[in-house]
């Protein structure tokens, strides 16, 4: 018996190797880089890229349970970057984990330019928004997600075929800090990126093309968005796809 017999049932054995030839940039190692990381190290993706400035604190490991032996060891912690490519090696040892202790933006991103499927796991609005252009400019699909206290969001971009991120949010602003951030929302929108990133590795991931996708997990309201580009919009514009 192997460790994947049970998603072989889904997948088969083309598409478990394909999991493993996979590069995938996860941008963040916070609460949604944590969980993204985990499920994609156990379903068997071979090759990340993942990037963080940050080291972990009290703070975040209400979600962030990756880190919670590391900050209560009164040790000064090292960067959530290096923390989070060990614990994927610890998941999976055979993986090819490559960590970068940056914030992302145009100086650092060429780290990412071989990478098949870009994760955001950002918490900024102008994070996400460098993310996007960079992703529309390299033609990479992007798996966005976002949490705010019970209410969580998810979409894919494809580049040429879906709006982007901008088009989607238009100009909307920076929430107010502290962030409310629930762990187990947390959880579950990292897990259904990491779903919609074994689905564009797999061609699977057609059926939800340019829906944005809001989850009330208060009251269970489920909102699908289907967006069309934003014929105004200046990324789309700037890269000639609008
Ligand atoms: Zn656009």
């Amino acid at each position: 018996m192997g460790r994947y017999d049970r998603q072989l049932l889904v997948f088969g054995d083309e598409g478990q190797e394909r999991i493993w030839k996979a590069k995938v940039g996860i941008v963040g190692c916070g609460g949604l880089g944590t969980n993204v990381s985990t499920a994609l190290g156990v379903a068997g993706v071979g090759h990340f890229v993942i990037m963080d400035s940050d080291v972990p604190e009290d703070t975040n490991l209400n979600r962030q349970y990756v880190f919670c032996r590391h900050v209560d060891s009164r040790e000064e912690s090292r960067p959530k970057a290096e923390l989070l490519a060990e614990w994927i090696l610890g998941l999976n040892p055979k993986a090819d984990v490559e960590y970068h202790v940056s914030r992302f933006g145009e100086d650092t991103w060429s780290v990412f330019d071989d990478c098949d499927i870009l994760v955001d796991c950002l918490d900024s609005i102008e994070g996400r928004m460098v993310l996007n252009r960079y992703a529309v400019e390299k033609g990479k699909p992007l798996v966005h997600g976002g949490v705010h206290a019970f209410i969580g969001e998810i979409t894919v971009i494809i580049p040429g075929r879906t709006p982007c991120l901008k088009c989607m949010m238009g100009d909307i602003p920076e929430p107010e800090r502290p962030l409310p951030s629930i762990g187990s929302v947390v959880t579950t929108i990292g897990s259904m990126e990491a779903t919609e990133v074994l689905k564009l590795i797999l061609d699977r991931s057609s059926r939800t093309e340019g829906t944005f996708l809001s989850i009330d997990f208060e009251d269970w309201r489920v909102t699908p968005v289907h967006f069309k580009r934003d014929p105004g919009c200046p990324v789309c514009r700037r890269f000639g796809l609008s």
